[in-house]
């Protein structure tokens, strides 16, 4: 078993990541296998190197020791968009020139669990050799699943969907669509795309994440197949919600395990804190 912990260093880790970080690492321990540490910081505006150093403090301070180097993907953009050009030579992309706020945005890994705004299909169609500087690549959906298998899926094993999964088309269209995979020539390449590729690389049989990410498991799919990627097992855990019943986001600092650690609360206390037992 090969699990990951792949934040994107964009604030200090609250505890819904301490609550993902352990889960990956004790799956892995318990199964004598490997916890592998990804810094998802291909934002580069978003990510800053003094968060990617107090993430690393933090796991340390909670006992998760991550096996080899730190994979990052701010330095393999090129690489991602080169890879791209396999979908280019099967005619699966085209450019988009939609307004660029939007296209950043639906780059950017989720914020508040919201999945994709579905694309209504103004450009597609337009020829690869029409691209403008700044113009985004998409995924032509349609022209994806007609090349893949019918009986395309993925098999869950948290709490909220166990069992396995198959992805519908005309399910795909409606919660998906066209989704953008990058900006070629600005070194922006979507989270999600991104994402797939390491999980690949790095041999990560099992996914284990929030649930607020699986409704991107289904693209994820879909591209892992389109490169000839394995699929993992995907584990989408229960979010750790504030009082009010909301999930926690980065600019909950008030929950940060820093916060928490210079008062004095100690490892075992943060694992009370999210509800898991204390071996
Ligand atoms: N980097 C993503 C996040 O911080 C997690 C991606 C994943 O676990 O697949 O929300």
């Amino acid at each position: 078993m090969i699990t990951r912990f792949a934040p994107s260093p964009t604030g200090p880790l609250h505890l819904g990541h301490a609550y993902s970080a352990i889960l990956a690492h004790d799956m892995a321990r318990a199964a004598g296998g490997q916890f592998l540490l990804r810094m998802e910081d291909t934002d580069l505006e978003r990510c800053k190197p003094e968060y990617d150093d107090l993430i690393q403090t933090d796991l340390h301070w909670l006992g998760l020791a991550w096996d080899g180097p730190i994979n990052r993907q701010s330095g393999k953009i090129a690489d991602y968009n080169n890879r791209l050009e396999a979908l280019e030579d099967k005619g699966l992309l085209y450019p988009c020139s939609c307004t660029r706020s939007d296209i950043r945005a639906a780059l950017a890994a989720p914020q508040e669990g919201v999945a994709f705004n579905v694309y209504p299909g103004t450009c597609r169609g337009r020829p690869m050799a029409s691209r403008l500087p700044g113009d985004a690549l998409r995924l032509d959906l349609a022209a994806a699943l007609r090349v893949l298998p019918a009986d395309l899926g993925f098999v869950e094993t948290g709490p909220a969907h166990s069992g396995p999964h198959r992805i519908d088309p005309k399910d795909a269209h409606a919660r998906i669509g066209d989704v953008v995979l990058s900006r070629k020539g600005e070194d922006i390449v979507a989270y999600f795309l991104a994402s797939a590729f390491d999980d690949a690389d790095q041999g990560v049989t099992h996914v284990i994440r929030g649930e607020d990410l699986f409704d991107f498991t289904p693209v994820q799919v879909i591209l892992q197949h389109l490169f000839g990627l394995p699929t993992p097992i995907y584990h989408h855990h229960r979010l750790i919600r504030d009082d009010q019943g909301k999930r926690l986001a980065k600019r909950d600092d008030a929950r940060a395990i820093a916060k928490y650690r210079a008062e004095g609360a100690t490892p075992a206390d943060i694992r009370r804190m999210v509800g898991l037992p204390n071996s």
